[in-house]
């Protein structure tokens, strides 16, 4: 899987609906895995569709969803990994066995739950080939470093340097 966008071939598409957007397993857009570029442009062609002539559309231009929108990929993907590294910081050093347990299930349930079913799907993927490593708050941090990295290197981002995890998502930089 690259970018979630990428995930539905354009050809499997009806044709009305843009490049870029992800269908839901409803047959219907997911907002939720879809960039908000993407969306708009979607939105932007009911709008022309539906509306009448000389109607405003919607902006296509504008980098994401408004703060009080739904989110789309992207919003959504930055603030779970912000829960997830936050998660990872907090978590004990020595966790008990309940904790351990209690950590397996969370990020089972949350790869389930996934709201960009496709992100989920992929995530599920991962985490069956690379199983979570929770015995310790080091080892759980870097697993979840590289799991973020295996999702950076699909969307073609840059892999971050896992040795640098503690300093980003715990205990601030050195200066
Ligand atoms: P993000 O990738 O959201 O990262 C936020 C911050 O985390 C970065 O600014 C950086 O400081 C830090 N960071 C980056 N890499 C690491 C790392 N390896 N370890 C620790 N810290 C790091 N989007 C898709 O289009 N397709 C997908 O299949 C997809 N799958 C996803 C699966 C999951 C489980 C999640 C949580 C998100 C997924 N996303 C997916 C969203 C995607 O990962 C990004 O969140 C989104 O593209 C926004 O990227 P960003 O550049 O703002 O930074």
């Amino acid at each position: 899987l690259a970018a979630a966008s990428d995930s539905v071939a354009a050809e499997q598409q009806p044709k009305r609906i843009p490049k870029g957007v992800v269908l839901g397993k409803d047959g219907k857009p997911c907002r939720s895995c879809t960039s908000f570029a993407s969306w708009a442009a979607q939105a932007k062609q009911t709008t022309k569709k539906d509306a009448p002539a000389g109607s405003s559309a919607v902006s296509t231009t504008t980098s994401g969803p408004p703060p009080d929108c739904p989110p789309d990929v992207e919003t959504l993907g930055r603030s779970t990994w912000t829960l997830l590294h936050s998660i990872a910081a907090t978590y004990p050093e020595q966790p008990s066995r309940t904790q351990q347990s209690d950590l397996l299930s969370f990020v089972g349930l949350f790869s389930k739950l996934y709201p960009c079913w496709v992100c989920a799907e992929d995530f599920q993927g991962y985490m069956a080939r690379q199983r979570p490593q929770v015995s310790s708050r080091d080892e759980f941090a870097q697993w979840l470093c590289r799991a973020h990295n295996d999702v950076n290197r699909k969307l073609g981002k840059p892999e971050f340097d896992c040795s640098k995890v503690d300093e980003r998502w715990r205990t601030g930089w050195k200066d």
